[in-house]
């Protein structure tokens, strides 16, 4: 940044009220939010990412690694120090040297802050998520990794599971009235401007939709009154063994409140190795919530676990569930996730069996098919 006038650095900057991106050549990449905390910054081939709650995350081989406080602080002692410099550059760049999409204003007030250090340290963001946030958040659907997510309740309603990184030995609980008006008030001022960039809500956690109905509503209507309506709408994981069946009147009822769709873990159709993994071996019962859910009015996705089972029962694990995918009404508009469940096979066997799953749904099912690498979750600042 302190090159010769004759080699001054060409800078692309995009900028409008969700905030700012900076590239300036291929030396440097920072991303701010409305208010100048920075989101990602990346140079000399480093790369870090800042979580919503607060910690500071380099890519690893498998996922994101969390940076120590020690190292978190100097990154962000290195973004103030960059953002310092861009300020300075773009106070002398000629206008060729700046390609700017959107509003000059809301570029240099961003930079202001960023550039003054006066914004929220990472420390302080983690205090305040701490305290905003009842559990943290290990995992979203991927077409909702963007959501904002509030929690009207904590943990799983099996919690049980034998494979589940996240929600084994986390008993439900919904959270009351009161303690949930708090969490949307300290989820409100977390994020502040920030805010603007989400553009769908997730309830969390593992199974929000086996509150009960009425109360779930009042759930929905607060969710509204304090955000909005979201563009991408409310969505929610669903546990299906648990709980009442709904109907498609009951699920009509939460669609006119604003959500819009679940995600049901179905993992595997053999009822065997459902059971053994510590779910209902009611398989059916998986099967009829999608079909609710879609008469109501909702979209679906659907998690199964590529390698349950092993190698041993790989060919009966695959056609059980293909089979059971084929017979949920599913369309364009939902989505069948495939997680490869690491360790379960060799590595390259786990790629040839995903493959396989994904030839075998092309031709029994409408809806899209991805992958879901719970591994490389990290819900993005
Ligand atoms: S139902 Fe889902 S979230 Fe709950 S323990 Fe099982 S895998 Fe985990």
């Amino acid at each position: 940044m302190s090159d010769a006038p004759d080699s001054r650095p060409r800078i692309l900057a995009r900028a409008d009220e969700r905030g700012v991106v900076v590239e300036v050549e291929d030396r440097l990449y920072l991303r701010l939010d409305a208010a100048g905390r920075w989101i990602a910054f990346g140079e000399g081939g480093a790369m870090f990412r800042r979580a919503v709650d607060g910690r500071v995350l380099r890519p690893g081989a498998e996922g994101f690694e969390t940076l120590s406080d020690a190292e978190a602080d100097a990154v962000d002692g290195w973004v103030v120090r960059r953002a310092g410099e861009v300020v300075e550059a773009l106070a002398a760049v000629p206008a060729g040297d700046l390609v700017l999409e959107g509003r000059a204003d809301a570029l240099h007030d961003a930079l202001a802050r960023a550039a003054c250090g006066a914004v929220e340290r990472p420390a302080d963001t983690r205090r305040r998520y701490d305290a905003a946030y009842p559990e943290p958040v290990p995992i979203l659907p991927p077409h909702r990794y963007r959501d904002l997510v509030v929690q009207p309740a904590t943990g799983c309603p099996n919690h049980a599971c034998a494979f589940c990184a996240f929600y084994r030995d986390r008993p439900f609980r919904v959270l009351d009235d009161e303690a949930f008006a708090a969490h949307l008030e300290a989820v409100r001022d977390l994020f502040r401007e920030a805010l603007a960039e989400r553009d769908g809500i997730f309830l969390g956690s593992a199974s929000a939709l086996s509150i009960p109905d009425d109360v779930l509503v009042r759930r929905l209507v607060a969710v509204r009154d304090a955000f909005g309506v979201p563009r991408r709408g409310v969505a929610s994981f669903h546990d299906p063994d648990r709980g009442r069946l709904r109907t498609p009147a009951d699920w009509a009822r939460l669609v006119a409140e604003g959500l819009v769709e679940a995600t049901l873990g179905l993992e595997t159709g053999l009822a065997d190795l459902r059971r053994e993994q510590g779910k209902s071996a009611d398989v059916d019962r998986v099967v009829s919530t999608a079909a609710g859910l879609k008469e109501g009015g909702m979209a679906v996705s659907v998690t199964v676990l590529v390698g349950l089972g092993g190698e041993e029962r790989a060919d009966a694990h695959r056609r059980a569930t293909v089979a059971t995918l084929a017979r949920m009404p599913l369309e364009r508009a939902d989505r069948i996730y495939l997680s490869p469940l690491a360790g379960a096979l060799p590595a390259e066997r786990l790629r040839e069996e995903v493959d396989r799953w994904r030839r075998a749904l092309a031709d029994c099912s409408g809806a899209r098919v991805g992958d879901y690498r719970i591994e490389r979750f990290a819900w993005f600042a």
